[in-house]
């Protein structure tokens, strides 16, 4: 019977693990966790924790400066308004202050 559970705990384990994995997470980090604390207080954390993937996605991209619709920072053409945008476009300060 103890048998039973030490491999069930295992293989929550492990999902926890994946499921960390597959929201940006660190598969070893995770699975160390989960068999030291619990699977279940893991995989409790993991789900309310930002999913990093999606964050990683929202940040590769910033609004065109013509049409203001969210397009790939490495765009030369907005497939927007196809608007075509100067070299770094998306590191330069929108608004820059005036000299007083
Ligand atoms: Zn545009």
């Amino acid at each position: 019977m103890e048998f039973i559970i030490i491999v069930l705990y295992l293989v929550f384990a492990v999902a926890v693990a994946g499921f960390a994995h597959d929201r940006g997470r660190s598969y070893v980090a995770w699975l160390l966790l989960s068999l030291l604390v619990s699977p279940l207080l893991t995989a409790l954390l993991v789900a309310i924790s930002p999913n990093l993937k999606v964050k990683a996605v929202e940040s590769s991209r910033a609004p065109c400066p013509h049409c203001a619709e969210q397009i790939l920072r490495a765009a030369k053409l907005c497939p927007h308004c196809r608007s075509a945008l100067d070299p770094g476009w998306s590191t330069k300060r929108r608004y820059q202050s005036r000299p007083a």
